[in-house]
């Protein structure tokens, strides 16, 4: 606890610059300083100039401008009272801004959440309800975050509005976490929860979600306690049914991971993920990290089919049953039931208060993902072939192509750049050697293997 405030005070002792006690200037101008017994500073111009005042035969320092006190001893400072002359020490300069730990944390600087969203939609296609919830979220946790540095305020407490995402490969959970932390200049830590196990066991313990914290935010404690951890593949540590064997990868990791949702101190080594002996470790504060969970939990909408057919094969609504066998949306209906039914504990959803789904993406808007984002697949090869003054175009019908394909493969929008890749390296290989290529346009019949790119020369 000591420790702690003495760490704080010299935190804030080093917001401030040294100032050098022979000619007044202050770290910027006069450069770094050295320091001296008696919380004394000396710039190194002056240092020199006592140096070589001393070995030329002697010098009288009391001439020295602001320098009465030099013959003195160090004991007498605090007593004495010297008219006209004002102890440097007391006169502190703020270091500039730009020299301080990153941008300060403010409630002006959290986008409200459709500020959240529209940039979100500027990368993230379709999933319009699940950018909506969590912009929302992470306006909320963030509010919540800085509510709670003002002390006064304690009769309602806001809780943490952890995330739990869940949707198929592909669609844009990572993706969207990843810009989340991006807009909002936060650190990021992406774990896989199958690497995860109890504590004593091999693999990563729980707590190395946290040292990933810490190393993305460059080991400032302050910075990661405020950071987002995604937990990837967070279906794989469900429940095993009717095994007699200890569970440590599935149940009992979600119990370990019950206390860091909730918020509490950790030990965590710095540097690395192992702790021993010669790893300094930091303690972090879980409370204001924003958790996000997500996984595919295939079977799921199984569960859910089974519990909506179940209730409509009664009563009038019988005619009903069947009806959910071809809903593309048949995840958005998730109730906390059907997650207990997968293997979830109720604990562990307890401390995931906001569930959303992620759909799977159609070939439209896998084409838009091609296409439209920022910094879209289409737009970097564009980017790319411009630097070699080639204008390249892709056909509509191109385009949709290679959404067809990448739904054949089931992995969502990340089958797209493996296809670009697989034909677009011809392009990339061949259209260098000519000089006089200016266009080249992807036809769907090249991508079909049925004839080349159409070329137009320059002039
Ligand atoms: P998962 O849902 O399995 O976490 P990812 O977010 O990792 O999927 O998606 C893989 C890649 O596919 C991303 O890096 C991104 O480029 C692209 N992608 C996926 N979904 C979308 C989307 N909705 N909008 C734009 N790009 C997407």
């Amino acid at each position: 606890m000591e420790e702690k405030d003495s760490n704080k005070n010299q935190h804030t002792e080093d917001e401030y610059e040294k100032i050098c006690y022979i000619c007044r200037r202050s770290e910027s101008k006069a450069g770094a300083m050295i320091q001296m017994p008696g919380n004394m500073c000396l710039c190194h111009d002056c240092m020199q100039k006592a140096f070589d005042a001393v070995t030329k035969g002697g010098m009288d320092f009391s001439q020295l401008q602001n320098m009465p006190y030099m013959n003195l001893n160090l004991s007498d400072f605090g007593n004495m009272k010297i008219p006209d002359t004002e102890i440097p020490q007391k006169k502190k300069i703020k270091k500039k801004a730009a020299e301080s730990s990153g941008p300060q944390f403010d409630l002006k600087d959290i986008p409200a959440p459709h500020k959240i969203k529209a940039s979100l939609d500027q990368y993230v296609v379709g999933q319009e309800r699940a950018k909506k919830v969590i912009s929302v979220a992470a306006y909320n946790h963030y509010k919540r975050v800085l509510h709670k540095a003002e002390p006064e305020d304690e009769e309602v407490r806001i809780e943490k509005s952890n995330i739990l995402m869940i949707g198929p490969t592909g669609s844009g959970k990572t993706y969207l976490v990843k810009t989340l932390a991006r807009l909002l200049d936060v650190p990021l830590a992406i774990a896989d929860a199958t690497a995860l196990t109890e504590a004593g066991y091999i693999g990563d313990d729980i707590e190395s979600v946290v040292s990933k914290l810490l190393a993305a935010a460059d080991n400032d404690v302050e910075k990661a306690e405020r950071g987002i951890i995604f937990i990837d593949e967070i279906d794989k540590i469900a429940k095993k049914k009717n095994t007699n064997t200890r569970d440590v990868s599935g149940e009992s990791v979600q119990q370990e991971l019950l206390k860091l949702l909730e918020g509490s101190v950790v030990e965590v080594p710095v540097g690395s993920n192992q702790k021993n002996a010669l790893t300094p470790m930091a303690t972090v504060n879980t409370d204001n990290i924003l958790f996000i969970c997500g996984g595919a939990f295939p079977d799921l909408e199984d569960i859910i089919k089974e519990r909506l057919n179940k209730t409509s094969s009664i009563g009038f609504q019988a005619e009903l049953k069947d009806r959910y066998d071809s809903d593309p949306n048949l995840l958005s209906y998730v109730t906390g039931k059907d997650l207990r039914t997968f293997g979830m504990i109720p604990e562990f959803l307890g401390r995931l208060p906001v569930v959303v789904t992620f759909g799977r993406l159609t070939e439209s808007m896998l084409v838009e993902v091609l296409s439209k984002p920022k910094n879209a697949i289409v737009k970097q090869y564009i980017k790319l072939l411009a630097l070699d003054e080639v204008r390249l175009v892709f056909e509509e019908e191109a385009l949709s192509w290679i959404a067809e394909e990448a739904l054949k493969r089931e992995t969502g929008a990340r089958a797209l750049r493996a296809i670009m890749e697989e034909f677009m390296l011809d392009i990339m290989f061949e259209v260098p050697k000519d000089p006089g290529i200016g266009t080249v346009v992807i036809t769907r019949d090249y991508l079909e293997k049925k004839g080349g790119p159409r070329i137009e020369m320059r002039g």
